[in-house]
This record gives structure tokens, C-alpha cells and sequence, in this order.
């Protein structure tokens, strides 16, 4: 028996719709087009944005009935720190297995988990590395019978479905809509929702020329009609690597607009969009979205530290 999902976003405290608000900076070319910011980053204060959407069709369809779920990330993992919380407010308990050995040095996010009753499995980056395989999910089957087993960034079809729940809370109508990529379900699930006229723009957080639009292919269907595109120019040298570039961008996001974001996935993007209006990339007169996926939580260490 499944629950619905406004029942669920009631039962979390979720603030939803989120906002759509105009973003009107003063960088060079931003007059041309017209922007704005999807604010999925205060869908609510511990669960990160873009992960309750990707969660939230599993989640309602599981609810009811799911006494333990398992699921994977690394040590300042958004998907694990958005789960943990869930599963605790739920009544159902959570496995994480977490790559590395945070036992003497517990980051932010792994203390929170710690403090929500999850149970956590440190592994090896080679025993990681077995996550999709299908003998290693058999052997977790067998220590965890009962358990729904979730894929690492909650990315599996479902998670396509949440993305369109997003994309029917955007009003204003627009013409490209500009998202960050890591495992690439999000920007599928923008694909697959939007029309044939709109254009989705993802902006590489990683190294990963191929791999990545991979990824994101492996949710379509062999034909997708709409238009879309990654960039791979952004990534500031490779998952969770930063420039100083990148860190004044973050800084100025939150002096001068009052928008935090991180140097991880939001960062990278605005600061793609910076650069990007300014080599007039995007025809005059679009209409533009960019989704802030949240993920402030991963960055804690950063922003304590003064980015
Ligand atoms: C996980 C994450 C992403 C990347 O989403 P994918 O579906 O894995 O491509 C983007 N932004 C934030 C804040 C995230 O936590």
C-alpha cells in the first residue's frame, strides 16, 4: 500500500511548492535574458533539495510497509543526510554505507546520521566500488533480508518522477532550464518532462566528458526528443574540487543576492551561468530556470570555515 506523496511531504514538514523567484543580477549579458531561480534548496531545512525529489516517489510508494531501508554515499553525502532524516521522522531504520573510514574523524553529515539512530556501515573504496554489482546487492540482501535497497544519490527511475513534480510546480513558462549533473537522474528527469521546445542545460560538477551524458542517457528512453547539453568547462578540476574563482562567486551569491550556495553542485552552476551570460551563449529574450538543488548541508565544513 502506498501513501500519497502530499500526504508524506505533510508528514515531513515540507515546504512545498517551492518559490520560483527572478534573479536579476548585474552581470554583463544577464539584461539580455530573463532569469529565474528554482528554489528547491528551501524545500526544507535538513533534507536537501533535488534529494526529496528524487526520493519522494520511492519513499510514498514504500512507506507504509518499509520497515529498513539501506542506501550508499560518501562521507558528506546529501542523499544519505536527506534519507537519515526521512527514515527517522518515518519510524523506519537506516543503514548507511558509507565509503571511508570516518569512525575517528565523523564528518557533519555522519554525525547528524549518527544522532538520527543510523546504523553505519564504513567500507573500503573497493568493496564501494561493488555498489551496482548485482552478487555485492545479494550478499546485503542476505545480511539485511527485510530492507529496501537504495541506489547511491537515490538515483533510479523513480527518482525521474519526483523531478517532473518540479518541473509541474514551474509556472512561468521558460525555454531552458539549467541544472548541476553528478549521477545524472535529475537532468533525465528534466528530459523527460519537458517539452520538445524547452532545452535543458547541465553543468558537469565532475570530470566526466561521455561518462556522464551516459548517465543520463541510461533513465530515457532510446529517443528523446528534447534538446539537451552538458557542459563540461565548469567543473572547477573534478568533484568537490574548488578555485578561488569558484569560492568568490559563492561568496558574492550570498553578499550581494542573500542566495547561498555551495562550491560543489549550485556553486558551479551559477557561476557556468555568470560566464555564460557573458558570452551571450543563450539567445535574447529566453526565459531561463536555473534549479538551486540545495546541498548546503555537504558544504558545512566550508561555510564554517569561511568557504
Ligand atoms: C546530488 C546533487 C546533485 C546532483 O544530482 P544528480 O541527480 O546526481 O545528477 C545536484 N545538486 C545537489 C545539491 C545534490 O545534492
Amino acid at each position: 500500500m502506498s501513501v500519497t506523496e502530499s500526504d508524506l511531504s505533510h508528514r515531513l514538514g515540507l515546504t512545498l511548492p517551492s518559490p520560483l523567484m527572478p534573479f536579476t543580477p548585474d552581470w554583463p549579458g544577464a539584461e539580455r535574458v530573463n532569469l529565474w531561480i528554482k528554489r528547491d534548496d528551501l524545500i526544507h531545512p535538513v533534507i536537501s533539495g533535488n534529494k526529496w525529489r528524487k526520493m519522494s516517489a520511492l519513499l510514498a510508494h514504500h512507506a507504509a510497509t518499509c520497515q529498513h531501508i539501506v542506501s550508499f554515499g560518501g562521507g558528506y553525502s546529501n542523499h544519505l543526510h536527506a534519507l537519515g532524516w526521512c527514515c527517522k521522522q518515518l519510524g523506519i531504520a537506516f543503514t548507511a554505507i558509507i565509503r571511508g573510514h570516518y569512525q575517528a574523524n565523523p564528518t557533519p553529515m555522519i554525525a547528524d546520521l549518527l544522532h538520527w539512530g543510523a546504523e553505519i556501515r564504513y567500507v573500503t573504496k573497493i568493496e564501494y566500488q561493488q555498489r551496482h554489482s548485482q552478487d555485492y546487492l545479494a550478499l546485503l540482501t542476505r545480511d539485511y533480508p527485510q530492507a529496501l535497497i537504495i541506489p547511491e544519490g537515490g538515483s533510479q527511475q523513480l527518482a525521474l518522477q519526483g523531478i517532473h513534480a518540479m518541473l509541474a510546480e514551474c509556472q512561468q513558462p521558460f525555454d531552458t532550464i539549467v541544472t548541476p549533473v553528478a549521477s545524472g537522474a535529475t537532468m533525465a528527469g528534466m528530459v523527460s518532462g519537458v517539452s520538445e521546445q524547452q532545452q535543458v542545460l547541465g553543468i558537469a560538477v565532475l570530470n566526466g566528458v561521455g561518462y556522464l551524458e551516459n548517465l543520463v542517457a541510461q533513465f530515457l528512453p532510446e529517443k528523446s526528443d528534447c534538446r539537451w547539453q552538458i557542459l563540461h568547462q565548469f567543473h572547477h578540476g573534478g568533484y568537490a574540487r574548488k578555485s578561488a574563482d569558484l569560492l568568490s562567486l559563492c561568496e558574492e551569491m550570498q553578499q550581494k543576492y542573500s542566495i547561498a550556495v555551495e562550491p560543489v553542485y549550485s556553486g558551479k552552476v551559477f557561476f557556468a551561468m555568470k560566464e555564460l551570460l557573458k558570452q551571450a551563449f543563450f539567445p535574447a529574450g529566453q526565459q531561463i530556470i536555473i534549479v538551486h538543488t540545495g546541498g548546503l548541508q555537504g558544504a558545512r565544513n566550508d561555510l564554517q570555515a569561511g568557504l
